[in-house]
């Protein structure tokens, strides 16, 4: 997200300094591990389907500007139980803004993609038009677009303390102070440490993806889709075998509490690392269950209604705040920038963000 308002900033004229705990992209954030889904009808109603749709527009303006492919439009399958969820409102809301959506039923999910194996009743939302983005590239796509358009990046420099006032704010950070106009706060799963300047209700969550070697070809890129699967059993989304990597999936839901900080447990530090995930896929797509090829430890963010944070602090309006990402906030991450932007800029953004005001908690 800060990249993203980086790049965007940096382009308007805007003097732009980033500041970042690490060297981005890098594993200690929420980005990394290769794939993010990029869907557009989703169930949070039009304020995210609008998001989506211009955040996929400005991921493939990146893409002519800097040459790299960052987006695949594989489709994605959104496959659920009736018991958990039912696509007939988000079908409709999605239609409505003129995204070309499918409704499948459990036979058609099989005839055309032969690897999943669903129960009768399950049904699913298609989206042609989505697909999946590069994280670490995007991200240096952008680090290159702001470095271009101007912007400084002061890496592997930890912001320890800020204070505001409405004159400007001052960043107290490991390789000394900066001052600002004006200061946008993007910290993922590390906004702890920015207490008590800061206080956000969010809870920041280990989570764990993993690839896994399919037995045959029904699974790689080109022929299958992105998806999300809800199930009795948990909530998963995952990506086609890239090149060999093997079929990637996650869990959504679920995930043990972690303090911004401290050490973070390992790939297989719990049996349900893997077997979460591999007792999904003996379910639902047994051809793909083959060996681990991989793991890796990732962070959510999640806020009490997995809604984002985008807005001002509450006591400091030069300083302003995009957090709380909840494990669904990467595809919005070029549209953020731009809203950030615009806030700091025009005093507006365009697209509304109402839903994603600090003061809903209060
Ligand atoms: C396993 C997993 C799967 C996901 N899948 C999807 C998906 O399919 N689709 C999707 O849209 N989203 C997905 N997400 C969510 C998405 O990746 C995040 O919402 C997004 O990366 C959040 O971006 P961010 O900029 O807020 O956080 P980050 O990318 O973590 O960036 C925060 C940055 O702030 C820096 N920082 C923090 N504290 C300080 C400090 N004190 N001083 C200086 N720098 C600091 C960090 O070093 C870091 O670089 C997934 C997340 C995970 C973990």
């Amino acid at each position: 997200m800060g990249m993203s308002a980086g790049a965007h900033l940096a382009k308007r004229g805007v003097d732009t300094l980033l500041i970042d705990a690490f060297d981005p992209p890098h594993q200690e954030g929420s980005h990394h591990g290769d794939t993010r889904l990029i869907r557009h009808a989703y169930h949070g109603g039009p304020a995210y389907i609008n998001m989506a749709i211009c955040a996929h527009q400005l991921w493939n303006e990146l893409e002519e500007e800097t040459g790299e492919t960052l987006l695949v439009q594989s489709g994605v399958l959104n496959m659920s139980s009736p018991a958990v969820y039912s696509y007939k409102a988000r079908l409709e809301e999605s239609r409505g803004l003129g995204l070309p959506v499918e409704y499948l039923d459990a036979d058609e999910i099989r005839k055309r993609w032969p690897g999943v194996v669903v129960p009768e009743d399950y049904m699913a939302l298609y989206e042609p038009q989505a697909g999946y983005l590069f994280s670490e590239r995007c991200i240096s796509a952008y680090r290159r677009s702001a470095a271009e358009a101007g912007a400084e990046l002061l890496a592997n420099t930890r912001v320890e303390r800020l204070e505001a006032n409405p004159g400007g704010v001052s960043v107290y950070t490991s390789k000394g102070i900066f001052h600002a106009g004006q200061v946008i706060l993007s910290a993922g799963a590390w906004f702890q440490t920015l207490e008590p300047f800061l206080s956000l209700k969010m809870k920041p969550v280990r989570k764990v993806v993993g690839w896994f070697q399919p037995s045959n070809t029904q699974f790689d890129a080109g022929r299958f889709p992105g998806f999300t699967l809800n199930t009795p059993e948990g909530g998963f989304y995952g990506f086609p075998s890239l090149d060999g990597s093997g079929l990637k999936i996650g869990r959504h839901d679920g995930g043990l509490p972690w303090n911004p900080g401290e050490p973070i447990a390992p790939f297989g530090s719990c049996e349900e690392d893997e077997g979460d995930l591999r007792r999904a896929l003996d379910t639902y797509m047994p051809g793909a269950s083959g060996a681990l090829n991989r793991g890796t430890v990732c962070k959510y963010e999640l806020t009490p209604d997995e809604d984002f944070i985008i807005d001002r602090h509450p006591v400091h309006s030069n300083v302003l705040i995009a957090g709380g990402f909840s494990g669904h906030g990467f595809k919005f991450a070029s549209v953020v920038g731009e809203i950030l932007s615009d806030l700091a800029t025009r005093g507006a953004a365009s697209l509304d963000i109402g839903l994603f005001s600090i003061s809903r908690f209060k």
